[in-house]
């Protein structure tokens, strides 16, 4: 991967994981700078512009490190909490909330990946129940793993944490670092999914949902369970092929190793909807759900029906205890 260029906050500028990530890299120019908000917060730029050639910014993560799910995001735990070790992706989904959430589309890596830990063993310890953290809530956990090396480490400290599970979840198919070991019980690899023609027109520069699925088979053959998750699930009404879609995954699949399936319906807060409404006119899902905020409606035509009808199509093959509608 080739970067311009790699700010770097000074107070960092000698951490392991600095240092591990620049030598990942190729690279023109290394700036210091006092702090990443000088760069990423700044209101005067284009994310559709960086988006062609994002920089990426090293920093340190000072407070707040992981958040509670909002009410209904869950995979069958009782306690729920996300957490971002990096914000923003190399992936350009028409639909993706970060390009209304912020201004920059740099990348930011927060590379005090140890106190993103401490926070999780702590979090943990409140109680005797198990609680599961969700990666990849403001990024995508897999697609720049060759660079942050992030699961790398994070593999090795839940292999150790008995009452902790860890959702990993991307569209990548770089699945090198759940390869390279043991598979784990309390780490799920989790694959965002929809069918090939909503890829082609909503999701710009993710892989085929062919190789998705041959990176979710091969991970199932080395003895990891996966999670789907069709969330969200952009619908058209084109019932038929949502239920070939559905049976076509499910068939090729081997469904004794799906840890849950998730599925929901786009949706966006009304303010990120009108910034990106703006920054994408030609965006088709986007203009429509901006028209529909205007009448107080902020999520797609994937309404209670359409959810009961692709619920049908999963449970026919997965038990319901496994399946969450979010
Ligand atoms: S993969 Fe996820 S984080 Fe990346 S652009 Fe798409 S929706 Fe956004």
């Amino acid at each position: 991967m080739k970067i311009k260029n790699i700010y770097i906050e000074k107070q960092i500028e000698k951490h392991k994981n600095t240092k591990r990530i620049v030598k990942n890299i190729k690279f023109e120019n290394i700036i210091l700078c006092d702090h990443y908000s000088q760069i990423f917060n700044t209101s005067n730029q284009s994310f559709r512009i960086q988006k062609k050639f994002p920089s990426l910014i090293l920093a340190k993560k000072e407070n707040n490190f992981i958040f509670k799910t909002p009410n209904g995001f869950n995979i069958g735990f009782k306690n729920n909490y996300y957490f971002s070790h990096m914000l923003n992706c190399p992936y350009d989904c028409k639909y993706c909330y970060l390009q209304g959430m912020f201004n920059s589309a740099n990348y930011l890596v927060f590379v005090n990946y140890e106190d993103f830990y401490s926070s999780i063993k702590d979090k943990i310890n409140e109680t005797n129940e198990t609680t599961c953290f969700f990666s990849g809530y403001d990024c995508d956990s897999l697609a720049l793993e060759n660079i942050t090396n992030f699961l790398n480490d994070f593999l090795k400290y839940f292999k150790d944490l008995k009452k902790g599970v860890l959702e990993i979840r991307s569209k990548s198919v770089n699945i090198n670092v759940l390869k390279n070991v043991q598979p784990l019980n309390n780490v799920i690899p989790a694959f965002s999914l929809n069918p090939q023609f909503v890829i082609e027109k909503f999701e710009d520069k993710t892989p085929d949902l062919s190789k998705r699925l041959n990176a979710i088979k091969s991970l199932q053959k080395l003895g990891w369970n996966i999670g789907l998750r069709f969330d969200p699930l952009i619908w058209f009404n084109k019932q038929d092929q949502y239920k070939l879609f559905f049976s076509n995954i499910f068939d090729y699949l081997d469904t004794n190793k799906i840890h849950s399936v998730t599925l929901g319906a786009f949706r966006m807060p009304s303010s990120f909807l009108k910034k990106i409404a703006n920054d994408r006119p030609y965006n088709y899902l986007i203009q429509m759900g901006n028209s529909k905020r205007l009448l107080g409606i902020e999520t797609s035509d994937f309404d209670e029906n359409k959810r009961m009808f692709c619920k049908q199509q999963i449970m026919k093959f997965i038990p319901k205890e496994k399946v969450f509608i979010n």
